[in-house]
């Protein structure tokens, strides 16, 4: 399975949600799934590359895998959130939906000047959400370089955009 196969099989794609149209990938499928979830975070955790001091999960599947992975790396988690849901100060960023904005959060105080700073989340698409979670990281003096998503959704450009912001990405499917 050396092309993640064994974790791909166990990740389902539903059509139409959450609106006609969208091929929806399900990893709770893949989460419920003791072997499945396992071997995903054993090959993340092996795509690191150096030393992480933190890493940083986007609400809401990207706490899962994030905090997971920050297990096995051996540091804490940091949570990336909507806006309005976190209760102390915050610093915040903005990014383009199809239709409006969206705002994302963190704690004000939540990682050290200079800390390097792993991005996790469930799905990569657009990037949209990513790029906003590195430009709030990197607001918040955190130096973020790499990148990891169980899934990449190629054809829409949102790796090879967060890669020419300076970020390695790693993803297990593709
Ligand atoms: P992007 O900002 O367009 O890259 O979308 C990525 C964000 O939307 C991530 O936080 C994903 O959790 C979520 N997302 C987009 N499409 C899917 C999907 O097909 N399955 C699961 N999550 C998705």
């Amino acid at each position: 399975a050396n092309d993640n196969d064994d974790i791909r099989r166990r990740i389902r794609t539903i059509p139409d949600f959450p609106k006609p149209g969208i091929l929806f990938r399900d990893i709770t499928t893949l989460l419920l799934d003791a072997e499945g979830l396992r071997l995903t975070i054993e090959r993340m955790a092996e795509k690191v590359e150096g030393k992480i001091d933190l890493v940083a999960g986007i609400e809401a599947r990207g706490f899962l895998f994030g905090a997971a992975l920050a297990v096995k790396l051996g540091t804490g988690v940091l949570l990336i959130r909507k806006d309005g849901k976190l209760p102390g100060a915050t610093i915040a960023e903005d990014y383009a939906l199809e239709y409006g904005t969206d705002r994302i959060a963190i704690h004000a105080d939540a990682c050290a000047p200079g800390a390097r700073v792993l991005l996790v989340d469930d799905l990569i698409a657009t990037g949209g959400t990513a790029r906003a979670a590195v430009r709030l990281l990197r607001k918040a003096g955190a130096e973020v370089t790499q990148a990891a998503f169980v899934v990449d959704l190629p054809e829409l450009g949102g790796a090879d955009a967060l890669r020419g912001e300076g970020i390695a990405v790693n993803a297990l499917v593709a």
